[in-house]
């Protein structure tokens, strides 16, 4: 009897036990959160370090290409004793047609090998294979699908290019690499050391040195690099500007945005003279609001239209040069460099107006419950073709990168905790013709940038009725999906979000169609 209650006891504590495990992990539960990762580019002075050093830098910071050829052939010739059924290369398989073992592994010793990297590249670390072997198994294995995809028999993957190393941080990577931060150094505030004879051995060294390089730090990079996030490190040559560089990956994990307040759809007019054009839509009761964005840099603008001034009338030099057969060497040098410097000012363009729409949307956040609707004029390049089209619209057409404009969008708002459906490219066609107000074409567009409807009266900032219209052209997708499908499409990336957008924008659409109704004195 005894026994039989101690026994119940302990499974009554064992359960209370249990319980309580449970209701911990319940409540530990983290809020939903989204992650993602960026990278932070640091330049490492080179100027700093000794020559053997620099020299050791560009040795250790490849992997070799010839190995990776080697292990490729290799599995190209032995596939049927390689491969899985699942069509994927068997790793261990592979290691025992290459690799010759001096430890015991699993079975045995292996001393024999038909195919002895290890002979004919004596210098090559163990690590260092193994390395390539993945790299070449990776190669081979998205080259398979692709061939599955595609039905046609494409060509095998060539390796032209250097391959730079990739650095893991972690302990089953063994650490390779580790950031020092010494603040009182006059050298350098932030020091890079790396783990040097991964690839290289010297005969009879067992004690790997390691190779420290100092890094180009600034007030930004503090802000960025937070060290526990760093999850590996590539370094890069730039031969352009004969640069070394260390790339960091790292991650982010940020609240998911959630809000209880009313909905609103902010809508997102892309234009060429005005680099873009938001409004918000919001129920609020019977009232109307709108707040404006526009994002305007003159500066930067007119210094876009010199800079393109200067290209055509050299290229119209070069024209007639090339027709009369004189030396135009010295043209073509200009010509690539205006046309650089024309295209970093368009990139700092972008990138500043995507800042400024990140903020508005930022500020606006705090009181709706926001999604962004951007309009993406897809086929717009085809809309002016050669022969055909007009000439100086295609011009300015071409200028102007709408798709990186909506990546780098949707990539800055998912760092503040967006989801990729708050933000949905729809398509733009029609937006800029159609009355905002009754849907109507019967519309002329003035030369100051005014829109007119001629069957409601409505008068109004034309890049506004735009940006309205792509705003209003969300909620109708998410209301009324088209062939079955009850989710919104983007056009950008052709995916196709979920639901939950669709009962949130209800209020929305009836806010809506109420304005048209009621409001149209305004
Ligand atoms: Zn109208």
């Amino acid at each position: 009897m005894k026994i039989e209650k101690e026994n119940k006891q302990k499974e009554l504590k064992n359960r209370l036990k249990k319980y309580e495990k449970q209701e911990e992990a319940t409540s530990t539960l983290q809020a939903p959160s989204i992650s993602g990762y960026y990278h932070v580019k640091i330049r490492i002075k080179t100027e700093r370090m000794t020559a053997q050093e620099c020299d050791r830098l560009r040795i250790i910071t490849n992997r070799d290409t010839r190995i990776i050829k080697d292990y490729l052939r290799i599995i190209y010739h032995n596939e049927e004793k390689i491969l899985r059924n699942d069509s994927k290369v068997a790793k261990t398989q592979l290691d025992k047609l290459t690799l010759t073992t001096s430890k015991k592994t699993q079975h045995k010793l292996r001393t024999t090998v038909p195919h002895d990297l290890k002979k004919s590249y004596p210098r090559c670390s163990h690590d260092e294979f193994i390395e390539c072997r993945d790299k070449a198994i990776w190669t081979y294995e998205s080259w398979k699908a692709q061939q599955k995809q595609s039905k046609e028999d494409l060509s095998r993957p060539q390796f032209k290019k250097k391959t730079p190393r990739i650095y893991y941080k972690g302990l089953e990577h063994r650490g390779t690499f580790r950031v020092i931060p010494t603040p009182d150094n006059t050298l350098a505030k932030l020091w890079l050391d790396l783990r040097d004879s991964l690839d290289t051995k010297r005969s009879g060294r067992t004690n790997h040195k390691r190779l420290m390089l100092p890094l180009a730090y600034s007030p930004y990079h503090k802000k960025k690099l937070i060290l526990d996030n760093v999850k590996t490190l590539e370094l890069v040559y730039k031969s352009k500007e004969q640069q070394w560089c260390a790339h960091f990956t790292l991650q982010y994990t940020v609240p998911l945005y959630q809000s209880t307040q009313p909905p609103a759809v902010l809508g997102v007019d892309l234009g060429i003279k005005k680099t873009a054009v938001a409004v918000l839509l919001t129920p609020t009761g019977k009232v109307i609001m709108e707040e404006l964005c526009f994002i305007v840099n003159k500066e930067r603008q007119a210094k876009m239209w010199r800079l393109e001034k200067q290209i055509k009338s050299i290229q119209r030099e070069l024209d007639t040069r090339n027709y009369n057969g004189q030396p135009h060497k010295q043209l073509n040098v200009k010509l690539y460099q205006l046309r650089r410097r024309l295209r970093s000012v368009t990139q700092q363009e972008l990138g500043y107006a995507v800042n400024q729409l990140v903020d508005f949307i930022l500020q606006l956040k705090k009181q709706y419950n926001l999604f962004v609707s951007v309009g993406y004029p897809k086929y717009i390049r085809k809309s002016q073709p050669r022969g055909s089209g007009n000439k100086s619209l295609r011009r300015q057409l071409h200028k102007w990168c709408y798709r990186l404009f909506i990546t780098k969008l949707q990539h800055k708002l998912t760092q503040h905790g967006f989801e990729p459906h708050r933000v949905v490219a729809v398509n733009e066609s029609w937006t800029s013709q159609r009355c905002s107000k009754c849907n109507s074409l019967n519309t002329t567009r003035t030369k100051q940038g005014k829109f007119n409807c001629h069957d409601c009266n409505y008068e109004i900032n034309a890049d506004l009725n735009g940006a309205r219209n792509i705003g209003k052209r969300l909620i109708k997708y998410a209301l009324k999906p088209e062939h079955g499908y009850t989710s919104i499409r983007d056009t950008l990336t052709n995916d196709y979000h979920s639901l939950k957008l669709y009962k949130c924008l209800q209020p929305l659409s009836q806010w809506l169609k109420y304005s048209v109704k009621n409001l149209s004195s305004r």
